[in-house]
């Protein structure tokens, strides 16, 4: 689905974080908000979820208006750097956690955690508990559980930082995978450019608050809008 955000501005105690954003995300596409530490990523994937409300501008999926709607009634789906599992439960009642939520049927819940399990690659592991998983599998097991819905949207918050360097490698492969495969809009929030560029359709820099430059990956290594763009890329001029 379609993803705008219009005119989106984020303040804490009168500061704003976000000013006047404008982000276009197609239908199918997987773009990276990517950018230096503070530079309000993450602030701006919480409000696209619900966890921040926003305070001035609209947010649209589709052509419905859901800025003013709680994270509940948005269909998203959400990974974050830590996966956020409950520890006291399997991973098969964490990945249907958010069909008993809806109320889902006994058979349905089975057949679509099966669905994701396949999906994702971890059919063995639905009786176990995420302690006894590795990082990777952890975060298998997150987006399982962010896709159990079919959400409008997926967002991920630093989906790959916990994890050590030869895992973060596969997993930059299966997210994208999976992002391919379900052909869901994604959203994907890092600071490492590397990520960003073999992971995403686009990209979207972002420096204090501010979309500075938005583009393909190539497009924006060969023809870098200024200074920041081309040192933040590691091609200074
Ligand atoms: P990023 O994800 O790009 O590293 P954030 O979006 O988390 O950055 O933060 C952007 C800015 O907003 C930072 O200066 C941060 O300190 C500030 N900030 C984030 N969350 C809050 C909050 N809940 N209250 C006050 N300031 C915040
Ligand atoms: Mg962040």
């Amino acid at each position: 689905m379609q993803l705008d955000l219009i005119g989106f501005t984020k303040r804490f105690d009168g500061t704003p974080v976000v000013s006047g954003m404008d982000l276009s995300v197609a239908s199918g596409e997987m773009i990276a908000l990517l950018g230096p530490s503070g530079c309000g990523k993450s602030t701006t994937l919480f409000a696209i979820c619900g966890i921040h409300r926003i305070d001035e501008g609209r947010l649209m999926f589709g052509e419905r208006d859901v800025s003013g709607l709680p994270s509940q009634r948005r269909n998203v789906g959400v990974v974050f750097q830590n996966y956020a599992l409950y520890p006291h439960m399997s991973v098969f009642d964490n990945i249907a956690f958010p069909l008993k939520v809806q109320k889902a049927d006994k058979d349905q819940i089975r057949r679509r955690v099966g669905e994701m399990a396949e999906l994702v690659h971890i059919e063995t592991l639905l009786d176990r508990r995420p302690a006894q998983l590795s990082g990777g599998q952890q975060q298998r097991v997150a987006l399982a559980r962010a896709l159990v819905r079919n959400p409008d949207v997926l967002l991920l918050d630093e989906p790959l930082a916990n994890l050590d360097a030869k895992l973060r490698l596969e997993m930059r492969s299966e997210i994208r995978r999976i992002q391919q495969e379900t052909g869901l809009t994604a959203i994907l929030v890092t600071h490492d450019q590397v990520e960003a560029m073999s992971m995403c359709d686009r990209i979207a820099l972002m420096n204090n608050g501010r979309i500075v430059q938005i583009d393909g990956p190539t497009r924006m290594y060969r023809d870098p809008m200024d200074k920041f763009v081309a040192s933040f890329l590691g091609n200074p001029p």
